[in-house]
C-alpha cells in the first residue's frame, strides 16, 4: 500500500509538471501564434428546426500548433482570460469573421449570420462597442450578419454593465444571444432585466441518453417563457434524433450540436451550405 501511494504521488507530480510545461508553452508562444495565423476559425451550423435549414453558424476558435496538433479553446481561452490576451484573440476572430462575410457577399454566395463569443474582459473595455463598429465599417458589413454571444455567467457577474453593453450592441443592429442559459443558479432572474434576441439553452440539458421527464418539463417551459418574452430559442449540444424530435414538439426554434454537425473548417462549412444536405 505504501509504495503504491508513493507511486501515485509521483504520477500526480509528473502530470502537474506536464501541465505547467504546457501552460508555459501556451503563454510563451501566443503572440507569435497570432502573427503566424495559427488560430483558426471553425464554424458550427445553427439549424432552424421547422423548416429544416441552416440559418447561421457559430465561430469557434482552434489553435493549430506548428507541430500539427490542434488545441481546443478550453485549453487556452481560460489562460488568455487571466492575462488579457483574450482581448486580442477575440478581435482577431471578429476580424476574420468580418472578412469571411465580406468574401461571401463579394462572391455572391449564400450569406448566413455568424455568431462570435464575448469574453468577460471586453465588458470592462470602454471602447469595446466602438471598436466593433469600426471593424464592420472597415469591412462594410451590415450588423445583422454578426451576433454576439454573452454567457450567462458573464451576465450574472455584472448584470448592469452587461445589460448596457448588450443594449448598445443591439442599438447598432447587432443580434445578441445569452449563451449557456440554464447552466447556473439564478439564470431566470436575468430575463427580467434584459431582452436578448436569442436564448441559447445550455448543452447540459441534452446530455447523453434519454432526457429525463423533469428535464423535458424545464426545457419546454423555458422555451415557452422565452417566446412570450419575444426571444428565439436555440438548443445547444443536441446529439440525438430523440432530442431533436422532442425539441420540435415543444417548438424550439433552432438547434446546434453534433447530431447535425461538429464545428468544421470554413471551407467545409461553405461546401455544406451550398450542398444538398440542408436547403438554405
Ligand atoms: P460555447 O460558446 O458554449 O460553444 C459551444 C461548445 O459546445 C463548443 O465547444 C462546441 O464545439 C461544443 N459543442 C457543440 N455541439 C456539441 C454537442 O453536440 N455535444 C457536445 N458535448 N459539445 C458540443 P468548443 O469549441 O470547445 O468551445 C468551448 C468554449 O470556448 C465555447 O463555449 C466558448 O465559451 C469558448 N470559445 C470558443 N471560441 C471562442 C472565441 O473565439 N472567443 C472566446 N472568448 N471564447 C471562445
Ligand atoms: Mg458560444
Ligand atoms: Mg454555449
Ligand atoms: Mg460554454
Amino acid at each position: 500500500v505504501k509504495s503504491n501511494s508513493i507511486y501515485r504521488f509521483e504520477m500526480f507530480d509528473d502530470e502537474m509538471d506536464q501541465r505547467v510545461k504546457n501552460e508555459r508553452l501556451i503563454l510563451s508562444t501566443k503572440e507569435q501564434a497570432l502573427r503566424e495565423q495559427e488560430f483558426l476559425i471553425y464554424l458550427q451550423p445553427k439549424i432552424e428546426l421547422i423548416p429544416n435549414k441552416i440559418v447561421g453558424a457559430e465561430a469557434l476558435v482552434r489553435w493549430r500548433r506548428p507541430d500539427g496538433s490542434m488545441l481546443q479553446p478550453g485549453a487556452f481561452i481560460p489562460l488568455f482570460e487571466e492575462n488579457g490576451f483574450v482581448l486580442l484573440l477575440d478581435f482577431y476572430v471578429y476580424q476574420e469573421v468580418c472578412k469571411l462575410i465580406r468574401g461571401w457577399l463579394d462572391e455572391g454566395r449564400t450569406v448566413v449570420p455568424v455568431s462570435v463569443n464575448v469574453s468577460r474582459l471586453h465588458l470592462y473595455q470602454r471602447n469595446f462597442v466602438e471598436e466593433i463598429r469600426k471593424l464592420i465599417n472597415e469591412y462594410q458589413i451590415a450588423p445583422k450578419y454578426i451576433e454576439f454571444e454573452l454567457t450567462e455567467s458573464i451576465l450574472l457577474d455584472n448584470t448592469e454593465l452587461a445589460v448596457s453593453v448588450m443594449k448598445e450592441l443591439q442599438s447598432i443592429g447587432f443580434h445578441v444571444s445569452i449563451d449557456d442559459f440554464g447552466a447556473g443558479y439564478s439564470s431566470l432572474n436575468l430575463l427580467k432585466d434584459m431582452k436578448a434576441d436569442v436564448l441559447k439553452l445550455d448543452k447540459g440539458f441534452f446530455r447523453e441518453g434519454e432526457m429525463k421527464r423533469q428535464e423535458k418539463i424545464i426545457v419546454s417551459n423555458i422555451i415557452n417563457m422565452a417566446k412570450q418574452l419575444d426571444m428565439r430559442v436555440l438548443s445547444e449540444g443536441v446529439e440525438t434524433k430523440a432530442q431533436l424530435e422532442f425539441l420540435k414538439e415543444v417548438y424550439c426554434d433552432m438547434a446546434q450540436g453534433y447530431f447535425f454537425a461538429k464545428p468544421m473548417p470554413v471551407q467545409q462549412f461553405e461546401e455544406m451550405i451550398m450542398g444538398s444536405k440542408y436547403e438554405t
